[in-house]
């Protein structure tokens, strides 16, 4: 019998966790090693759980630990939505947690509203064609004029492409198609809210490959979406449905999951990685934290050389495959004998956020829930003067992610405020958390005087990758360079949701196992 394959993972971020459990499953005699270079696992998957301040102090403070009122750090919702949000569901399901799973109806509040804020007003997106009629003939409206601009496109030519890795920016795409105002206004929004990033800098042939589909193949990017250019592919729909038929315990859950927009998990998302965590010890899957990756050399013979620690103390993990889990301007600062891993942070850099999450006592705002009874706002590129112009989104948590213990969130309401990272000198920059206390003030209208109870402020540096123009190419390329046992995995490369990463670790380990 051959030897067992063995296989290092980098990085124990949900790409890592997800591809050393789709490994093992596929390879039970695989001798799998999770290696993460901080204490705790899950990478930007980070929930707390808080305690509320006593309401005697004046001003806000950051709380006690180990209290019942969730806070995400990082993601906090996640789409049933296509083959990835099926596998991610999937996983969530085998690691126990099906009862943990808030469903977010498509018809509540937090999915039907939703906001833009431009030109220092907020804008309730439209929900139906009636409302995007009404809004067309609105001259304040980021919609305004949407309807011209539907009929244009569809007349317009498709752009003539030189090849098939001719790209070009999301700004480039939307101006192009429709208007610069539109690419500046809803497009924009989107883009922070989804990559905190800047249309103009962002493929779209990474990001929104869809346009492109819809635009080549069907001649209009409008025609195209009406045609179904955004349906999944046969091959795709084909592993939906082995997936939702081999277990019945998955099928009746993801049928409930594909009447709802969003979902999260009752405890936050962190408690689906300690779950998984859990399962990966049970299943002889060695995860190592404290364990940070120093150097990666291929060795004669196709063997890896995994060095961890530092230099003085360093030890060596040997591996048949080794499997990148961090980010390209991780992989891409680590020495190697490896030429290709060397760029691989070099044609992507990753955006810092600030992200403050604030919550006030129900009592002290009585209409504050009901104003911010939705998902949350978005800013566009044209913020206004009155703006902060770091601002990214306020998520309205309350509502977007409701949890099962009414009577403790009944007390409060929770935001999250995004901004962007590189205005704040440092994590313990005190602008971060007032300049998120004045956004919520001032686009929500709580009163001067009236504090949060509880104010946590985070400054996530390199947190979210930005595939520039040209990034599906480079990364093919990237991919040839590094050879078939080398795995280049996670939101650094094919898409930077959870569900994107998920799918991601899928794909690994069926290449792996089909080659070994
Ligand atoms: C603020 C924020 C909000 C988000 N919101 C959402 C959302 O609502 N929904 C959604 O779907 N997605 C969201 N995302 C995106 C999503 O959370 C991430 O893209 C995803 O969690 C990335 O997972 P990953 O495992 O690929 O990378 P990471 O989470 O970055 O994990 C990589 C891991 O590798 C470790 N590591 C790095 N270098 C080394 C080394 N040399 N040796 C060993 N270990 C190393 C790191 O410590 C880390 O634990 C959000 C992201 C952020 C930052």
């Amino acid at each position: 019998m051959a030897a067992a394959p063995r296989i290092a993972v980098v990085g124990g971020g949900i790409s890592g966790l997800a591809s050393a459990y789709y490994i093992k499953t596929a390879l039970p005699r695989a001798k799998i090693t999770v290696l993460e270079a901080s204490p705790r696992v899950g990478g930007w998957i980070r929930s707390t759980k808080v305690a509320l301040p006593s309401r005697t102090g004046s001003g806000a403070s950051k709380g006690q630990d180990d209290g019942p009122i969730v806070l995400e750090e990082g993601p906090r919702t996640l789409r049933p939505v296509g083959l990835q949000g099926a596998l991610t569901l999937d996983l969530i399901q085998r690691a126990g947690l099906q009862n943990e799973v808030i469903m977010i109806a498509k018809d509540s509040p937090s999915a039907r509203n939703r906001f833009v804020l431009h030109n220092d007003r907020i804008e309730k997106m439209p929900s139906g064609l009636m409302s995007v009629l009404f809004k067309t003939w609105q001259s304040s409206s980021a919609l305004h004029g949407i309807v011209p601009l539907v009929m244009r496109e569809m007349m317009r030519p498709p752009r003539p492409l030189t090849d098939k890795d001719d790209d070009e920016s999301i700004y480039d795409l939307v101006s192009r198609r429709f208007s610069p105002d539109l690419a500046d206004t809803l497009v924009s929004a989107m883009v922070h809210g989804i990559y905190a990033g800047n249309p103009r800098q962002l493929s779209v042939q990474a990001t929104f490959p869809v346009l492109v589909r819809a635009e080549q193949q069907y001649g209009s990017v409008v025609r195209g979406m009406m045609r179904g250019a955004g349906a999944m592919s046969p091959e795709d729909r084909a592993e939906l449905d082995k997936l939702v038929a081999a277990r019945p315990e998955f099928r009746d859950l993801w049928q409930r999951a594909t009447k709802s927009s969003i979902y999260t998990l009752q405890n936050g998302l962190e408690s689906a990685v300690a779950a998984l965590t859990k399962q990966l010890e049970a299943m002889e899957v060695d995860v190592r934290t404290g364990t940070p990756v120093t150097r990666l050399d291929a060795k004669p013979y196709g063997e890896f050389d995994i060095q961890v620690g530092a230099e003085d103390a360093a030890e060596s993990v040997v591996a048949d495959h080794l499997v990148c889990a961090i980010p390209g301007h991780a992989v891409g600062r680590l020495p190697s004998n490896l030429p290709g891993l060397r760029g691989a942070g070099e044609h992507e850099p990753a955006v810092n956020v600030a992200l403050v999450n604030v919550v006030f006592a129900r009592d002290t705002v009585p209409d504050l829930a009901v104003r911010s009874n939705g998902f949350g706002m978005l800013a566009s590129a044209r913020r206004g003067p009155q703006t902060d112009p770091a601002l990214l989104g306020i998520i309205y948590d309350s509502a977007a992610t409701p949890r099962a213990h009414p009577a403790v969130e009944a007390e409060v309401v929770k935001f999250t405020v995004m901004m962007q990272g590189d205005a704040f000198s440092s994590a313990q920059d005190p602008s971060m958390p007032e300049r998120a206390v004045t956004a919520i003030r001032r686009h929500l209208d709580v009163p001067t005087g009236v504090e949060p109870v509880l104010v946590r402020a985070h400054l996530h540096n390199a947190c979210i990758p930005q595939y520039g123009v040209g990034h599906v190419q480079k990364l093919r390329a990237l991919r040839e360079s590094v050879g078939p046992k080398v795995h280049l995995v996670g939101c650094g490369y094919d898409g930077v949701g959870v569900n994107d990463c998920v799918r991601s670790a899928w794909e690994t380990a069926r290449r792996i196992a089909a080659g070994i």
